[in-house]
């Protein structure tokens, strides 16, 4: 399934992306009297969710498929968790981007936080203050967190993954490398575009067999797949909750292929008006426009 958080007639809402319409939730909940949580974050956090959805989604009647149907066309799409407790990313995660930044691959996932008022979704404009002058783009794969995982197995590490989305893990590299620690550089406002969607895990087969694309102005600069991934899926949520607490709706941005801005010849940077659009396989596209203001 494609879960969505939009915004339909000055309200948020959530529901299921199905091709030209969005299935609302709430409304398909309430017109079939059962119980699914009102906010999309509990909903990704209750154990009991997903199932009660599929059963739902199985015998719902027409007249009730139809009356919680809204276009597509009709509806802003917005950042499918907009408060997550926490979002990590990873460094140098593919072996040909760590090979174009000319570092070596981590004996263990090299990770760090941005804030969640990073946060912007699908449409949104990236915002780069005029005092930043090296912008740059990283597609990456995205894990969603469904349950509260602590000291997890690689071998169990897939139930703890609700899903996966598309993150733009935007990058200030004069700010990321001036402190000796990439906090500032990837905290900005705006520089954690997410979306369009979250797709569930039985849609992705297979997390470790994707194809990843990131285009500026319609010129393809990444080219990757989450087979070139140092740390898979699996293995950073075994090394990431053996030395802290996920926690369901965390995000966990996997890292980015190569063709970065910054390991072009010469290096190109984001500027104002410049399109990033990312599309992974099973997601879908998230794009946005830099704004400098
Ligand atoms: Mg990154």
């Amino acid at each position: 399934m494609k879960l969505v958080r939009y915004h339909y007639k000055n309200e948020e809402n959530y529901g299921v992306l199905d091709k030209q319409n969005v299935l609302c939730l709430p409304t398909l909940a309430k017109l079939s009297k059962i119980n699914l949580p009102q906010e999309f974050s509990d909903f990704i956090a209750d154990p009991d969710s997903l199932g009660i959805l599929e059963k739902l989604l199985r015998t719902v009647p027409l007249s009730h498929f139809r009356a919680a149907s809204i276009p597509v066309d009709d509806i802003s799409l917005l950042a499918p968790i907009r408060f997550p407790p926490k979002i990590i990313g990873l460094g140098w995660n593919y072996l040909d981007h760590a090979s174009e930044v000319k570092m070596k691959v981590p004996e263990e996932p090299v990770i760090f936080i941005k804030p969640h008022t990073t946060i912007i979704g699908p449409s949104q404009k990236i915002v780069k203050p005029p005092f930043v002058k090296e912008l740059d783009y990283e597609g990456e794969l995205a894990i969603v967190v469904g349950k509260t995982a602590k000291n997890v197995p690689v071998e169990e590490a897939g139930k703890y993954i609700f899903g996966y989305t598309i993150l733009n893990d935007v990058s200030a590299r004069d700010f990321q490398f001036k402190d000796g620690q990439w906090t500032k550089g990837k905290s900005f406002d705006t520089f954690a575009p997410t979306g369009p969607c979250i797709t569930t895990c039985d849609e992705i087969p297979d997390a470790k067999n994707l194809h990843i694309y990131t285009w500026v102005n319609g010129e393809l600069r990444q080219s990757g797949t989450t087979k070139d991934m140092v740390f898979d899926v699996n293995q950073i949520i075994y090394h990431l909750s053996r030395f802290m607490t996920l926690e369901p709706c965390d995000i966990i941005a996997t890292g980015t292929p190569s063709g970065v801005g910054m390991a072009m010849k010469p290096q190109v940077w984001l500027k104002d008006g410049d399109v990033v659009r990312i599309e992974i396989e099973g997601i879908g596209v998230l794009e946005n426009v830099v704004e400098e203001k």
